[in-house]
């Protein structure tokens, strides 16, 4: 096979003059130039009139990955496996016969099956008779090429896209400041469309002060070539106003570094200038509250120190922040407790915790040695978390409840107080709440609390009752206490009452009143005791007055039933008497005398204890009593006696006192008439006298008689009780009974004075009111 002249291309056969050094009228023949081929770059694929594979060049063999050796007497069909881009499917090998030459781009794959982008020139080799012979393929490998391209056109779509679909305007501009490129949203900004502003420049657009501080912006950015950001404010004639910008503008730069104008990146930010004067706002409205506010506030960094805190904290603490920024708050204070006293340890502290813990710590209480002194404060930390969800800071508010926990400790103590009087007090106490129906009518109560004296004292078990219901806890009470208690609840009243309960067989009295709304307590006690006595008091009461009766009915019948016979008996034996006086023998007469004695005798007796019986009977009116008066009445009464005994009656001023006067006459007089009866050999003397002493007057009768031996002052006063036999002295023994009698019926007392050594000395009391 012989190579001819060929009509290669002239772009090929220029490659190929350029690879092989060779002119453009040099005949390409095999095998002379096989070594030519050999070192194209392109690979070169000789086929026979079959399009069988005479020739593969090395080229071939790097492009294709077969070996020369490998694909020899193959088609090229079969070896290539040609694929034809898009929908075209050229008939090569009429366009060969037709043409002799044929020029296309199309897929190829290689032994392993890579797909390579080929552009290919088919020439067809025939002889001198224009019989085809073979023909010879030349396919340059443009994969590489496609693929920038693509790559290329991929990111300019990427940064068209980024840049028609930004919110910012894009822009550039030449070094004359007139609009090169503008996206849309500059376009949009500036309300004017793409095509009005391309080629205008700042001066054509903006209003002229807006165009001065653009275009000197612009100047600096081209006289010092760098990147620079400004805030802009500019009139916008599509929204009518001043908006804000930030826009960045940077140098725009040829492929020779040298400047061809500037870029602008610009965002409107007039709605974040809003938010951000807000947020100053807010701001400043925050730190004033921090600075007002009541409640302190410390805050410190995530190692405990302090870093700041409001005035209020400084006036609670009595630090100012200088003092103590830095250090932690365990620190600053000498001591710190519990409510209960114990010590606060420093990993107790609730900044320590908040922060170790990243959980906020409420209301804790400590009380706390400052320098404002014993404070107590109620605190609350809050930490403050960060990216990293650790607490990066935390923040304490606290109040000072000094006075509060104070008056809580107060109150604590007095309750402990109360209820330790509550627990001990032997009155029962019990608060109830009353318990309505739906017209708000009382119809039961609750037992809310009891002391231990209740227990004691009704027999109901604390554990049974509390929380219960009266109708359960004594069902079948006689007493409607619901009744009284409801009033006592409702109308806040309080009562005082005796009751009987027939459910506890006891008697109570009771105190009930309400200590808060729907609310009774009663205080009480068990005076079943004292009411058993009360009524055997009653009881001797009543049997006492049947006694006095009986007494009385005894008086009547002494006095008249037991008079009349012993007058008739010493009637008749005065009679014997006179008779046979003489008449019979010496004895006789003796035992007649004893006799009429002895009824005599027995006469007084009965006589004095009449007297004696009567005079708690006896119910004479009290009247204003002159004893000047009495003692004048007495001396009267006496006259005879005083005469015949050359008595001496002396006296001091006497008062006027109420009193029974019939009786201080029977007491004067008996008194006076013991001392003339027990007098000496001396002529008697008596004197009478009353001093006053507050309520009572003291009277003294003192004589110079035969005086009375100490060791009878207490006996003498006894009925019946005589120191003399009636031989001596005449007498019943009944006199001081009754003058005793006297002296206590008119609230006195009266007793012999033992210091006395001559005569007598009585005193009695007669009270003054
Ligand atoms: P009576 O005089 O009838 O014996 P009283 O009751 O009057 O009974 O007195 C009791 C006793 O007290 C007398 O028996 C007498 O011993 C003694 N007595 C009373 N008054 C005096 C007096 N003034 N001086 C001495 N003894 C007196």
């Amino acid at each position: 096979m012989k190579i001819m002249k060929q009509n290669l291309s002239s772009d090929f056969q220029e490659r190929a003059n350029k690879n092989n050094g060779v002119g453009e009228k040099q005949q390409i023949s095999m095998p002379y130039n096989i070594e030519l081929l050999s070192i194209l770059k392109d690979a070169v694929i000789i086929t026979d009139e079959n399009f069988k594979i005479s020739y593969w060049n090395p080229a071939a063999e790097e492009i294709y990955g077969w070996k020369s050796s490998e694909v020899l007497g193959k088609t090229a069909k079969t070896v290539l496996r040609t694929k034809f881009i898009g929908n075209e499917q050229p008939n090569t090998s009429k366009m060969l016969s037709e043409k002799g030459s044929y020029e296309n781009e199309f897929l190829q794959f290689t032994k392993k099956n890579f797909p390579l982008y080929i552009s290919s020139k088919i020439v067809t080799i025939t002889d001198g008779n224009g019989v085809v012979n073979g023909h010879i393929s030349i396919n340059r490998d443009m994969t590489a090429t496609k693929n920038t391209e693509k790559k290329l056109k991929r990111s300019y779509n990427i940064l068209n896209s980024i840049v028609e679909n930004t919110n910012d305007a894009i822009y550039l501009k030449n070094l004359s400041g007139n609009y090169i490129m503008v996206n849309t949203a500059t376009s949009e900004i500036m309300g004017k469309p793409i095509s009005e502003i391309i080629g205008k420049n700042d001066w054509d657009l903006y209003h002229g002060e807006d165009a001065e501080v653009i275009t000197t912006e612009d100047k600096e950015i081209i006289e010092n070539i760098e990147t620079l950001t400004y805030e802009e404010s500019l009139y916008s004639e599509r929204e009518g106003e001043i908006r804000d910008y930030i826009t960045t503008k940077g140098p725009y730069m040829g492929f020779d570094d040298s400047i061809l104008g500037i870029f602008g990146i610009g965002r409107d930010i007039t709605h974040l200038k809003g938010v951000e004067e807000r947020i100053v706002k807010s701001e400043q409205k925050y730190r004033r509250l921090f600075e007002t506010m009541i409640q302190g506030v410390v805050y410190q960094d995530s190692s405990g120190k302090i870093t700041s805190m409001n005035p209020a904290a400084e006036k609670i603490l009595g630090y100012s922040l200088a003092e103590i920024q830095g250090q932690k708050p365990q620190d600053i204070v000498q001591e710190s407790v519990h409510e209960d006293g114990s010590e606060f340890l420093a990993e107790e502290f609730p900044s320590y915790l908040a922060l170790n813990t990243g959980k906020e710590i409420e209301d804790v209480i400590m009380g706390l040695k400052i320098p404002s002194g014993y404070r107590w404060l109620s605190v609350h930390a809050v930490p403050l978390i960060g990216d990293d969800d650790k607490p990066f800071q935390v923040y304490t508010t606290f109040n000072d409840v000094t006075d509060k926990i104070v008056a809580q400790n107060e109150l604590k103590k007095s309750e402990k107080r109360y209820r330790s009087l509550f627990n001990k007090m032997t009155e029962g106490f019990a608060l109830h709440e009353i318990v309505c129906d739906s017209n708000g009518e009382p119809v039961d109560y609750i037992f809310l609390d009891i002391n231990p004296a209740f227990e004691e004292l009704t027999g109901l078990k604390r554990e049974d009752i509390i929380g219960r219901r009266e109708s359960e806890v004594i069902p079948e009470d006689t007493v409607n206490w619901v009744k009284i208690y409801g009033e006592v609840a409702l109308e806040d009243v309080s009562i005082h009452f005796n009751e009987y309960s027939s459910a506890l067989n006891r008697h109570y009295d009771v105190l009930a009143f309400s200590p808060g709304k729907n609310q009774f307590a009663v205080i009480f006690n068990d005076i079943s005791q004292r009411v058993r006595i009360e009524n055997e008091l009653k009881e001797t009461l009543r049997q006492l007055k049947l006694t006095n009766s009986e007494l009385k009915q005894f008086a009547y019948i002494a006095s008249h039933d037991l008079k009349e016979p012993l007058r008739v008996i010493t009637s008749f034996l005065q009679l014997l008497q006179r008779r046979y006086k003489d008449q019979l023998d010496e004895d006789a007469d003796e035992f007649i005398n004893f006799a009429v004695d002895g009824a005599i005798h027995l006469h007084e007796l009965i006589d004095d204890l009449l007297e004696y019986s009567k005079i708690n009977t006896r119910s004479d009116e009290f009247t204003c009593v002159d004893f000047e008066d009495v003692l004048k009445i007495v001396e009267t009464n006496l006259d005879i006696l005083i005469k015949e005994n050359n008595v001496f009656i002396t006296s001091g001023k006497l008062p006027k006192i109420r009193a029974d006067k019939t009786q201080m006459i029977q007491l004067f007089q008996n008194l006076i008439n013991n001392s003339i009866k027990y007098r000496s050999v001396k002529s008697p003397e008596i004197h009478i006298s009353a001093t006053n002493n507050g309520d009572k007057w003291i009277f003294s009768v003192e004589d110079n008689g035969i005086g009375i031996p100490s060791k009878y002052s207490k006996q003498i006063f006894k009925i019946f009780k005589r120191l003399h036999d009636s031989y001596e002295y005449n007498g019943t023994g009944i006199g001081l009974a009754i003058s005793k009698r006297i002296v206590e019926k008119h609230g006195g007392t009266i007793w012999v004075d033992t210091e006395r050594i001559n005569g007598t000395k009585f005193n009695f009391t007669i009270r003054s009111g």
